[in-house]
């Protein structure tokens, strides 16, 4: 049994990259499928090998992107509201009531 996407190796929500992991991963493990003629015994270890390195990558990515997005201070979560505030007041018009 091998897992694919967020309940394999989701790095978490709204850090990015996540979706990629998850077509990219079910893209190779299809591709090594094909390349031992469906033996699952082999394409399943090839496939988390190859996906291991993109997936460490990306959940230091996710791991640095909370770090930044994520107030860890009350000035910062001042910071993050007056932001908030200010995007939805210049966007407000964008995007009407339907
Ligand atoms: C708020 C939020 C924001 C995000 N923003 C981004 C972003 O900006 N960029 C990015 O790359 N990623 C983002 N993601 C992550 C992205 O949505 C996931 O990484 C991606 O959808 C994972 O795809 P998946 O196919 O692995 O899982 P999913 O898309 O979750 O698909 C799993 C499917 O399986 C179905 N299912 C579950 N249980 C069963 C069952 N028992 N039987 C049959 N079907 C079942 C579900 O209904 C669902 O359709 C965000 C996620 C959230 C929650």
């Amino acid at each position: 049994m091998t897992l694919v996407g967020d309940v394999g190796y989701g790095s978490g929500s709204a850090v990015g990259g996540s979706t990629s992991l998850a077509v990219v991963g079910a893209y190779v493990l299809a591709w090594e499928l094909i390349r031992v003629g469906g033996d699952h015994e082999r394409a399943v270890p090839a496939h988390e090998r190859a996906m291991a390195e993109h997936v460490r990558g990306s959940r230091e990515a996710a791991l640095s992107a909370a770090m930044t997005l994520i107030p860890r201070s009350r000035l910062g979560l001042r910071g993050l509201a007056q932001g908030a505030r200010l995007h939805n007041s210049t966007t407000a018009d964008d995007h009407p009531p339907s």
